[in-house]
């Protein structure tokens, strides 16, 4: 089973993404980290002014991903039309999951974010470390992410709102689309997305 997590950066798809990934037996992919992981230098400055990195890059690393694989979660890719329709040659898309969330709210939970930069688990308010600055499953040392930062969050936001938001209605006509409020806890989204995975299964 394919899953896409669709939703503005903050919307909580790597917290989710990681819980799913542990109950489905699913393996997590995040363009982000895999990104986050290259010493490729003119990647890296898109990636901290916050702009999308080319269509053909993104699909070359994620033909190499899901090669050999069953069933994943997507989460920050398909971005763009060009991605989307890279994936239907690629495989086949169960559902797609639209985590909604206001940009004000999006803007509130980055600003206060924190990844570990070993296992990448995301804190924040809702789910602060026990320790500061230290991840609680690894104790990696947690830091803020360059991209977000006030500056690059408004033009990721503006990527979202441009770019991805409208593959919503490129899925719409196969039925498999659904919404879910981001705005709840994490618990209750996980909830949520459990009923719908279920229901898709
Ligand atoms: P994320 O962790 O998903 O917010 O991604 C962080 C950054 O990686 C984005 O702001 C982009 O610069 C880049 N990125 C991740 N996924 C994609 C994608 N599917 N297409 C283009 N750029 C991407």
């Amino acid at each position: 089973m394919n899953i896409i997590l669709l939703g503005a950066q903050g919307s909580g798809k790597g917290t989710q993404a990681q819980l799913l990934k542990e109950k489905y037996n699913l393996i997590h992919v995040s363009t982000g980290d895999l990104l986050r992981e290259t010493t490729d230098e003119k990647i890296k400055q898109q990636m901290k002014e916050g702009k999308l990195i080319s269509d053909e890059q993104i699909i070359k690393l994620i033909k190499e991903k899901l090669s050999g694989e069953e069933g994943a979660i997507l989460d920050g890719f398909p971005r763009t039309l060009r991605q989307a329709e890279a994936l239907d040659e690629i495989t086949h898309i169960d559902g797609v999951i639209e985590l909604k969330l206001t940009d004000e709210e999006a803007l509130k939970r980055l600003s206060g974010r924190k990844t570990c930069k070993n296992c990448k688990t995301v804190y924040g308010t809702e789910n602060p470390s026990k320790k500061q600055g230290k991840c609680d499953k690894c104790t990696g040392e947690l830091y803020q992410r360059e991209d977000d930062k006030p500056e690059a969050i408004k033009k990721r936001l503006t990527a979202y709102h441009e770019e991805t938001e409208p593959l919503i209605e490129y899925y719409k006509p196969r039925k498999i689309v659904h919404t879910v409020d981001a705005s709840k806890s994490i618990k209750e989204i996980f909830a949520n997305l459990c009923k719908i995975i279920e229901e898709l299964a």
